[in-house]
């Protein structure tokens, strides 16, 4: 949709403990503020660091800093992190990125949560392998509130159907929506994402099904994430401001994004 992608803030590398923990610091500030000029309270909206791309060493310094859940959008990259560090007892994993039915296994294994769900076989499949591992999983219900073919996530027309076949899959704990805003520096185009996001937990609150709580509204990233916060966001995933800008390009994250550079920031 957006033809002409906006300038890319350039984020520095943290490469320390203490940088991660400025740069933690300095995101909880900007939360907190925007909290206040929403006049809303900032224990209601969580801190979901995204440590996609970022090595066992760095993670570690998050780690130590403080961080006990962080977000990874592959899989198989968050899977390997969770052997690579399964020393770390109490640090949860929440897997942020689309999911293939076959992978459904491994996340059934290790996630805490699963910020993605779009697809009743995908439910399926996680519950199955959950209830095989005596496990459950807080899922969110990804909605593409941009209207880009590029991004994954249900119509939001679709999800109220959706979150009615939810409960049938008991292993799964439903907290709430989740989307990806327009890629955009305007915020005019990128607010009204988070509000169609909000608009639908309104009806979503007087119609859904028994045993879904959908309270929870995962919207803003790095560049975004105050104006989300003002829209209501509950959970913010922040990766790059808080490790560094990532060196991949983004159409690693999102392979189908037919807007390439274009798609994300
Ligand atoms: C990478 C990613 C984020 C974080 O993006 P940053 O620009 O690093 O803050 C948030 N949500 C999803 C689904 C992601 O894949």
């Amino acid at each position: 949709m957006s033809a002409v992608p906006p300038s890319r803030p350039a984020y520095h590398t943290a490469s320390s403990q203490t940088e991660i923990e400025a740069n933690l610091a300095d995101i909880r500030q900007r939360i907190e503020a925007a909290c206040q000029r929403a006049g809303r309270d900032p224990a209601e909206v969580r801190l979901l660091p995204v440590s996609k791309t970022v090595d066992e060493s760095r993670i570690r310094m998050a780690y130590a800093a403080g961080c006990r859940l962080l977000g990874e959008n592959k899989v198989q990259e968050a899977y390997g992190k969770w052997e690579q560090m399964a020393d770390l007892t109490d640090l949860h994993w929440a897997v942020i990125g689309h999911l293939q039915t076959n992978k459904a296994k491994f996340v059934a294994r290790f996630a805490q949560e699963f910020q993605a769900l779009d697809n009743l076989r995908v439910a399926e499949a996680l519950d199955r392998r959950l209830q095989e591992e005596g496990r459950s999983l807080d899922v969110f219900v990804q909605v593409n509130t941009s209207h880009e073919d590029s991004k994954f996530g249900l119509a939001p027309d679709q999800v109220l159907d959706f979150a009615r076949a939810l409960p049938a899959y008991s292993a799964l704990k439903v907290r709430g929506l989740m989307t990806l805003a327009l890629f955009s520096s305007d915020e005019n185009h990128v607010r009204p994402c988070f509000v169609t996001l909000r608009t639908l937990r309104e009806r979503l609150r007087q119609d859904a099904p028994q045993g879904a709580d959908f309270a929870e509204l995962s919207m803003g990233m790095s560049g975004d994430f105050e104006w989300a916060i003002e829209e209501g966001a509950t959970t913010v995933r922040v990766g790059q401001a808080i490790f560094g800008s990532r060196a991949l390009p983004d159409s690693y994250y999102w392979p189908e994004g037919a807007s390439g550079e274009a798609a994300r920031g």
